[in-house]
């Protein structure tokens, strides 16, 4: 049989995921990795963990100098946050277009927020980022790798 490890590179592309802390807070966490789940991507991380100050400085480096860091920053450790590691086929650019935007009805943001200070999800914005972002979030040995048996777990053995 195949094993999953044999896999194309073209299926191992990886992105970070967030639920942010309005996402724990709000309960939309089940929703948010159900639409992962069902548009047929790999989960091969996932940890919930209390962000300090020093995680979303190194995440949101780029944004350090903008107005509203330091409500960014306040937002981000005021709570438990989500972090996934998702793999696929064009995961990066397919997960962009799923979080969306707020005013976008029909994406993550746009179906479960209103404001765009508190907008659920981080999806990691090009392969190489998610590369480094992935990196702040998790060890190497936090990523799973594993294969789907389906008719094993639906049926025993
Ligand atoms: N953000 C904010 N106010 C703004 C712009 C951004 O509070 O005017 C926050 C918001 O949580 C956003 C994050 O900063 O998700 C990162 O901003 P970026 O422009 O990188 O957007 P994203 O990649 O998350 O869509």
């Amino acid at each position: 049989p195949r094993c999953y490890g044999s896999a194309p590179p073209e299926l191992r592309e990886k992105t970070l995921v967030l639920a942010k802390p309005d996402a724990v807070q709000r309960r939309l966490v089940g929703n948010i990795i159900q639409r992962f789940e069902r548009r047929g991507f790999r989960l091969v991380a996932m940890k919930l963990l209390q962000v300090d100050q020093g995680l979303v400085d190194r995440h949101y480096q780029e944004l350090r100098h903008k107005p509203f860091y330091p409500a960014l920053v306040t937002y981000m450790t005021s709570g438990p946050v989500v972090a996934m590691v998702w793999e696929g086929y064009n995961v990066v650019r397919s997960t962009r277009a799923m979080v969306g935007d707020t005013d976008s009805v029909g994406t993550i943001r746009g179906d479960l927020s209103v404001h765009i200070s508190r907008n659920v999800v981080h999806a990691s914005d090009s392969v190489e980022t998610a590369q480094r972002e992935i990196g702040f979030w998790f060890q190497r040995d936090e990523l799973v790798d594993w294969e789907s048996r389906d008719r094993d777990h639906t049926y025993g053995p």
